[in-house]
């Protein structure tokens, strides 16, 4: 049913994001027909730049097909502050709605990767730049939920600018909320994949997305928590080549690894499967352990009896050979006091 409907989403998606029938790699100036960029998963055939994508392209490049059932669709962010800078807030949501068709800026739902099921939740950074406001933080705590009752592993995308300024506190509160469910989430030994796309900063990278148990990131991505601009302002230098892009935070031991989009699937297909055999070898080990500390007591008790036994037997023999002197004779004794 919901291939049905991801077809018509994914035909929207298209028609908003590729107007043209040409585009322009920003990375390499190549001038592209779309459909050859997009058969390669909107990544630039000439320089492999990756193009952001939409949260519905995301989720179709990386779970099992007709696999993924969106959760929490309907929840919708209210305007508690009453926020208005250039424009209200609540006029903003209804801009973005229209343009999107969605109510908030990550979808969430169950799926399958290679037939390992998987919660996720993925950015999308057209719906006010990907921010993260209550519903964005909420819904990532139910994705974590789910993961927790169906004993599974959980997956986050992230594409996003960091908290929504339009909610302030309450978007702020989202990092710790996200945080906590992601400690829950953590105690019950499930895995916590975190994958970063173009871009990755603020609230969003200061909280869950550097809390993964792998954290992966898409090559050229930009990541990081204020902008370059602000970091040159206030250190007043410049700043290193690459800086805040995934190579370099690979290089400074930031994030894991470097995953291409073709190469998604598969990469997250193995590290669940090797999450899942690490799990039985650890319970294994935990059992191997129990039975050797269970025979280690089994041998003291039976040590302990053979001594009591002996003790009981001959206690006065035991108690002369340890009042005998060994090196020293009694003449040996008697030699001493004499020459004291
Ligand atoms: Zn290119």
């Amino acid at each position: 049913m919901f291939g049905n409907i991801f077809g018509s989403m994914k035909t929207e998606a298209v028609t908003q994001e590729v107007p043209n029938q040409w585009i322009k790699c920003p990375k390499c100036t190549s001038l592209m027909y779309y459909k050859e960029v997009e058969a390669k998963l909107n990544v630039c055939p000439k320089c492999n730049h990756h193009f952001r994508i939409s949260a519905e392209k995301r989720i179709a490049s990386i779970v099992d097909e007709g696999s993924f059932v969106e959760f929490d669709n309907t929840l919708a962010p209210t305007d508690p502050l009453k926020f208005s800078d250039k424009k209200s807030y609540k006029k903003r949501l209804e801009e973005a709605k229209a343009k999107t068709g969605k109510t908030s800026s990550v979808l969430s739902g169950s799926c399958t990767i290679n037939g390992e099921p998987i919660e996720i939740v993925v950015f999308d950074f057209s719906f006010m730049g990907g921010s993260l406001g209550s519903v964005e933080g909420e819904k990532i705590v139910r994705g974590i939920n789910r993961a927790i009752k169906n004993n599974c592993g959980f997956i986050i995308v992230s594409a996003s600018g960091g908290a929504r300024m339009q909610e302030s506190t309450y978007a702020l509160l989202q990092m710790s909320k996200t945080s906590a469910a992601l400690n829950r989430l953590h105690q019950k030994d499930l895995p916590f994949i975190s994958i970063l796309t173009d871009p990755t900063m603020g609230g969003v990278s200061a909280s869950f997305a550097m809390l993964g148990d792998i954290i992966m990131a898409e090559p050229g991505a930009l990541i990081g928590f204020a902008g370059q601009r602000v970091i040159k302002q206030t250190v007043g230098v410049d700043l290193p080549e690459g800086f805040q892009r995934s190579e370099f935070l690979l290089e400074h031991g930031l994030i894991d690894m470097i995953v291409e989009r073709g190469k998604m699937h598969q990469t997250l297909s193995d590290l669940f499967k090797l999450f899942k055999k690490e799990k039985k070898v650890v319970i294994t080990e935990e059992v191997i352990e129990k039975e050797v500390i269970e025979e280690v007591v089994e041998e003291t008790v039976i040590e302990d009896v053979t001594e009591e036994s002996v003790m009981e037997k001959a206690p006065e023999e035991a108690v002369r050979e340890e009042d005998m002197p060994e090196d020293i004779s009694p003449e040996e004794v008697s030699e001493k006091e004499l020459k004291v």
